[in-house]
């Protein structure tokens, strides 16, 4: 899940140049412990196979799929929920797994 902090709305409500409370509406959702999370897959940020807001993109895209945290093996379900929210979480998925050298066994071939 993308996580999206008060400053981080506040900085791309005003690149949109769209009020607080429209950009929560149109583009947020309230998780657990009222965090503020984003609300679409695709992402609506994604435009042209390119982020829209790249350099005011939000901290959990910017540091995806955070493997400087702990229990990265407990959080792997939710990373690969974001293969279809955009084209460079979907990269960054693909990259780590060249570097992990994922590979499917025999038993998981077609
Ligand atoms: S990096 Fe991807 S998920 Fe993040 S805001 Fe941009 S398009 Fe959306």
């Amino acid at each position: 899940m993308i996580v999206v902090t008060d400053e981080e709305a506040n900085t791309v409500s005003k690149k949109l140049q769209i009020t607080r409370k429209s950009f929560d509406q149109a583009y947020l959702e309230k998780g657990g412990f009222e965090l503020m999370l984003m609300n679409s897959m695709p992402c609506s940020f994604l435009m042209d196979d390119s982020c829209s807001i790249y350099d005011q993109r939000f901290e959990g895209c910017r540091e995806f799929p955070a493997l400087h945290l702990n229990d990265f093996k407990k959080r792997l379900f939710s990373h690969f929920m974001h293969y279809s929210r955009c084209p460079i979480l979907f990269n960054v998925i693909e990259q780590l797994k060249i570097e992990l050298r994922f590979e499917l066994n025999d038993s998981q071939h077609d």
